[in-house]
This record gives structure tokens, sequence and C-alpha cells, in this order.
């Protein structure tokens, strides 16, 4: 049945149009615009249903509607809950798949793992995790407030149920403040997080050898321009989640992360010996970055931070974990936990012997391993022999508090002289995909003989 409109809803359903037509992309304000016409049957001087109009006039299905809507309504709950925002349409239909009480969590949860850069799979990941974790010792958040509602989603939402209006945002408690201490002693409140610690999912190709990362320290002062946790921990986005920049900060409330992450049970099976399948994923899903926000072992890093750190991974040795330093000195003499893979990163020619003469001291850990991410110099070694591993890696550009630090590409001769001492120190190798078939790549040689 069709029905005329009034000026006033043929100017409101041209403006709403308007939008969908010129922000296709743009899926937050298409679906609010949808929404909206199919709440106030904007539809109906020429279609009988909100499903006929979808279908007849922008050749949508009536699910992809849904999706939209439902997607704009995600971002509604999480920026009204003082979040960044989704910012693709995956993430945010991820995330509406999540119950609603749970949703502002696992965003939230999904922006920290994934150290501000979250994808629909990382969502995906924090949501599944929170599944198999204990209940949280804390009564649930807001029961008061959310009494008698059904929070759970059903598997296929009537339209009516999943086209409702985007809530207004609730009112939540002060959240509990913590106070954390920077190197130097210096208190600074962090909101206390309302589930208990686990790692950071680390989808992508940027820590490309291993599943997760784990940040009981935040924060270096080493100074490398190229950093790309300083762009991170000075971005405005994700100011909450570091509120002291890039200031080294101990995160205690993380240390019993090794304890509350669940390895999913598709890669869990504990007669699988470690193995140099790098496409592994039950090896893959063992392994754990350390402090990719910061240098553990800097020489800032006060040593009971340090003993925090090492006494956890001690105490939960069913992860394999993965350290990485410029100041590789500060491991000699250093429990290591069974199984860890003890790395170094060079940059520069200046480093090279500080880290040929930490690893002639090392004891302890399973594999040693050298990153020369970024290739900034041709690096020249007396002996990779005491290194396992060698990875290789390119500088990406970043936006640093100074400026914007451009990509680089190393020569290729540069990567392949490194490659080939690796190869006869008996060193396994490992390109970085930004080097290989990412930006910036590699400098390949381009060249013609004489005529
Ligand atoms: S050592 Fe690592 S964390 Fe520290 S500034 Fe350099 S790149 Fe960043």
């Amino acid at each position: 049945m069709t029905d005329i409109l009034t000026a006033s809803e043929s100017t409101a359903l041209a403006e709403h149009e308007a939008v969908i037509e010129l922000g296709l992309t743009t899926f937050v304000e298409v679906g609010n615009a949808l929404y909206v016409i199919r709440e106030e049957r904007l539809y109906r001087s020429e279609h009988g249903t909100f499903e006929d109009y979808c279908r007849e006039r922008w050749g949508f299905s009536d699910s992809r509607a849904r999706q939209l809507v439902g997607a704009a309504q995600t971002v509604t709950n999480v920026t009204a809950a003082g979040l960044p925002a989704p910012t693709n349409e995956g993430q945010a239909r991820e995330l509406s798949r999540v119950p609603e009480r749970e949703r502002t969590a696992v965003w939230a949860e999904t922006v920290e793992r994934t150290d501000g850069k979250p994808t629909a799979a990382a969502v995906r990941d924090t949501y599944e995790q929170r599944q198999q974790r204990p209940a949280p010792d804390e009564p649930p958040r807001d029961a008061d407030l959310f009494a008698g509602e059904d929070w759970v989603q059903q598997e296929d939402p009537a339209p009516e149920q999943d086209l409702a209006r985007p809530a207004p945002p609730r009112l939540r408690p002060d959240p509990v403040m913590l106070t954390l201490r920077t190197h130097k002693g210096d208190p600074v409140p962090y909101p206390k997080p309302q589930s208990k610690p686990t790692f950071n999912s680390t989808p992508g190709a940027g820590i490309s050898w291993a599943n997760w990362s784990w940040n009981p320290v935040t924060g270096c002062l080493h100074g490398c321009d190229y950093c790309y946790a300083r762009e991170l921990a000075t971005s405005e986005r994700l100011k909450t989640a570091y509120p002291a920049g890039f200031t080294p900060l101990f995160h205690e409330q993380r240390l019993d992360a090794p304890a509350h992450t669940v390895i999913p049970t598709e890669y869990r099976d504990d007669a699988h010996q470690a193995c140099s399948d790098g496409e592994c994923k039950i090896c893959a899903y063992r392994r754990v970055f350390v402090c990719s926000m910061a240098d553990l072992y800097g020489r800032w890093v006060p040593d009971e931070w340090i003993q925090q750190v090492h006494a956890s991974m001690c105490a939960n040795p069913q992860w394999q974990y993965i350290t990485l330093t410029k100041f590789p000195g500060r491991y000699v003499g250093l429990e290591m936990p069974p199984g860890a893979w003890v790395g170094t990163s060079v940059d520069e020619q200046k480093r090279v012997r500080i880290a040929e003469d930490a690893f002639r001291k090392i004891e302890g850990g399973a594999v040693k391993w050298l990153s020369l991410e970024p290739l900034l110099e041709p690096l020249e070694f007396t002996d990779l022999s005491m290194f396992d591993w060698v990875v290789i890696g390119a500088q990406t550009q970043t936006h640093q508090p100074s400026g914007t630090v451009p990509a680089f590409a190393p020569p290729f001769e540069w990567v392949a002289r490194i490659v080939l001492q690796a190869r006869e120190a008996g060193c396994k190798v490992h390109l970085k995909p930004n080097l290989i078939n990412g930006r910036p790549g590699m400098q390949f040689p381009n060249e013609y003989p004489d005529a």
C-alpha cells in the first residue's frame, strides 16, 4: 500500500536519500539514513514495504539493509561510551554480532589488544577469548541499569528487532582507577580493566612471526625516529590507552595475562612439538612477542619491572616468549623462560659490536635471534653464528609527534649480503612481508647490459 507524503516528509526523504546516494561507502551515515526512512515509513508513497523500497530504489537486499543499520547502531553504541569508532563496516558488522551487553567491552578490549589497529577478525577473536575465560570475580557491570533486558543476540533477528532505534547513551558508572608508575615513579591514573588480562592478538603482517603481543611495560626512551610504537602511543585516538604517551610505564595489572590467555581449541595440541614450519598455526599460537610497545630491557627500566615480567613468564612456560631489545647487555645473567626466543635489534652499524659482544655471553633461551628491521645501513657482522634466526625488514612510514617519517626500502644488495652470511653461519632467515611483497619493499637492481 502506498501513501502520499507531506511536504516536510518529502524533504526529509530527499535529504536522507541524498546521504545514501552520495555516501554509499560511509556505512554509518547510510545505515542511519536507512533507519530513519524505515522508522518514519518515508518509503510509503512509492513502495509497499521497506524491503521493496531497499530492493527497488537501491538494489539492496533486506539483509543488506539490516547489516547497514546494525553496523551504524553499533558505531553509535561504542562512540557513546567514549571509544574510537570502528573505521570500516567489516569491524562494525563483526561487532554487531556480539551480544549488546558485551559489545562495548569487546570493542575496548580489541582496540587495546591490537594496539589501536582493530580488525574484524580481532573483534571475533576477542569475543571468543572472553567466552572461554572464567567469569570475572566482580559482579556483572551495570546489573541494575540493565535488569530485565534480554541481551542475547538472536541468530536471525527479526527486522523490527534489528532495526530498533539506536539506543541513547547509557549512564555508565565512573571507572575504578588504578595508579600506574612511570620509570621515575611518577603516578599515572589508568582505568581498571573490566576483565582479566590476556595477550593481544596480532592479526596481519606487522608481527608476522607471533600470534600475540603482551605489553606489561609500554613506552621507550630510545628515540628511534621510525618507531611505530611511539606513533601509536602518542596518537590522539589512543590517548586513553596510553595516558603517559610513550613515557615508560609499568602495567602491573597485565602480569597475569599469560595465565589467563586461552588458546582456541583448534590450535591446542599438547603433543605438538615446536617445528620450523613458518605456516604452523599450532606453533604460532604459542608465540608471544613481549613488549611490542616498549624496550623491556632499556637502561631506564627498573630491575623490579624486569624481574616481575620474567617471573610471570617462568611461571607460565606453556608459551614461547619472544623478546627483543636494543640493549642486549641486559640479558646477561637474567633467567630466561624455557623455550624463549631472545633477540636483539640492530638497525645501524654502531649496534653491531654491542649485539655480538652480548650474544657471546647470553645463556638460556631456545632461540637467539637478530632483528634487522629496519635495515638502514649495509651492515658488517664479524660473525652471525651466535644467532639461530635472522629477520630482515624495511622501514614503513610513520606519523610521529614531530612529523611524518617516510618509508625506506633497503637496496637488494644489503639484504642479499646478510642473507648469504646468515646461511653460511647456519641461521634460518625470515624476510618480513614489508620487504618482499609489501610497501616499501626492497630496492631491486634494475640494470641493463651495455649495448
Ligand atoms: S627501541 Fe623500539 S620501542 Fe624503543 S624507540 Fe626504538 S623502535 Fe621504538
